[in-house]
């Protein structure tokens, strides 16, 4: 049995002063029947917690740390920056050059804003759209996460599926008005909502690549007709990359699905580790944003200095790696090839989701394309199954509903741990 002492003991205290004792709900481990561990510290492959236990890490952060955990050239741009300043609330050459980094590996942002977060990120977002086309409502799929923005927190997927709070209270009835949900990947479905409300919406926002109800790849065409519809519309498309940014391609999911959105969000990898968001796209449509336009929009620590070196630290890294993401997404595919393996030798038919260096096991037979199928997944035995994997040093998303995230940092060792963990721990459930 795992030695959990010290982080059962920080746990009961954290409980006492931070609701549910984390400062992200998923955290706390309520999906899995257990109570969370408690980081000390990581590097590369590994996290390592409060009682000395590591384990390999395959969620990194819950995405931004594609390169593993405290590479060493983004530690040294951040203890490079700081002796200058912690933060100037001015303008500052970094956050041109960040500017001029995205929009160079993302081809269809021609303007961006930074923000801190990924949440921010997607509000911004809608206002945007909304301040541009004078229209209210927003389309939002089911399932799709958009960070805690009161117009999201419908049908939302990540924390809030896994809390059972799709539909958070303290969201007004009239901005659950103002958000029309349809189903992932059903084109159909989008073309009725938009055909009943002909005129009056303004954006369409989604995940390209579904991450937060486990990881669901978009079927071919959808995107494609998604954009159609929107240029057909006068719709703002907007591509929420927050979490495959960075992280399919160097240009996100637009690059590796060859559709362009009009305006992207961007957060975790973003910052390599720190609290960075991002949101760009059309210059016409950008030029709406204040000081340039009307809609308003601003942060205290937007551009952070520290923030924006740890951020070009990680993108200039990727953007000068020639093969980076063929060899991420080769790690990825022997996890996954490993993992299919073994649950053929178990007999077992679970289906296994992938897409570049994302992916999920849903322990459900059903081919999972969106919310409703994922749903389908039998989640007591994923807890069951998380506990095994960490009792044999394996750090799984403590939630069915969350996507795996591979890094770059993990070898043949990990590897081989990984595949035995699996087989270890979908053999004791049986
Ligand atoms: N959008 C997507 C697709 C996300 O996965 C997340 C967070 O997981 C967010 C937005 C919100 O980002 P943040 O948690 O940085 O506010």
């Amino acid at each position: 049995m795992l030695n959990q002492n010290r982080s059962n003991q920080l746990f009961e205290r954290a409980q006492n002063f931070i609701p549910g004792g984390v400062n992200s709900p998923v955290r706390a481990f309520r999906a899995v029947g257990g109570k969370p561990l408690f980081m000390q510290k990581a590097k590369g492959a590994y996290l390592y917690d409060e009682d000395g236990n590591r384990y390999i890490d395959m969620i990194n952060s819950w995405g931004p740390m594609i390169l593993g955990h405290a590479h060493e050239g983004v530690q040294q741009a951040i203890a490079r920056a700081l002796p200058d300043s912690l933060s100037f609330g001015a303008p500052t050459a970094r956050e041109v050059e960040m500017a001029e980094l995205i929009i160079s590996m993302v081809p269809s942002i021609e303007k961006v804003r930074m923000v801190n977060s990924g949440t921010e990120a997607t509000m911004s977002a809608i206002r945007l759209a909304r301040g541009f086309t004078g229209r209210d409502k927003i389309i939002k799929l089911e399932g799709c996460y958009h960070g805690h923005g009161d117009s999201f927190l419908i049908a939302a997927g990540s924390g809030a599926l896994t809390m059972g709070t799709p539909d958070s209270p303290g969201v007004t009835r009239g901005t659950a008005l103002d958000t029309l949900i349809a189903p992932y990947n059903n084109l159909q479905a989008i073309e009725q909502l938009v055909s009943e409300n002909k005129g009056a919406i303004a954006a369409l926002i989604l995940e390209p690549v579904a991450g937060n109800m486990g990881c669901i790849a978009p079927q071919p065409g959808y995107l494609q007709g998604l954009r159609s519809l929107c240029d057909r519309e006068g719709i703002v498309l907007i591509f929420d990359e927050v979490m495959t940014g960075f992280r399919l391609a160097k240009g996100g999911a637009q690059e590796r699905f060859g559709v362009q959105a009009d305006l992207t969000t961007l957060g975790k990898i973003i910052g390599g580790g720190m609290p960075v968001g991002a949101y760009g796209g059309r210059r016409d449509i950008m030029d709406f944003v204040s000081p340039s336009g009307p809609v308003y929009q601003a942060g205290t620590l937007s551009g952070n200095p520290i923030a924006m070196a740890a951020g070009m630290a990680m993108l200039s890294y990727l953007n000068e790696q020639t093969d980076f993401y063929q060899q991420l997404d080769a790690i990825a595919n022997r996890i996954v090839s490993d993992l299919k393996e073994v649950l053929q030798q178990l007999g077992l038919r679970y289906t296994i989701n992938q897409v570049g260096s994302m992916y999920s096991l849903f322990f459900t037979e059903q081919n999972v394309i969106d919310y409703d199928t994922a749903k389908t997944s039998d989640t007591e035995r994923f807890g069951r199954y998380f506990r095994h994997m960490l009792e044999q040093g394996v750090y799984l998303a403590p939630s069915q509903y969350e996507t795996l995230f591979v890094s770059a940092a993990l070898g043949e060792q990990e590897l081989q741990q990984l595949k035995t963990a699996s087989y270890e721990s979908l053999k004791a459930l049986n």
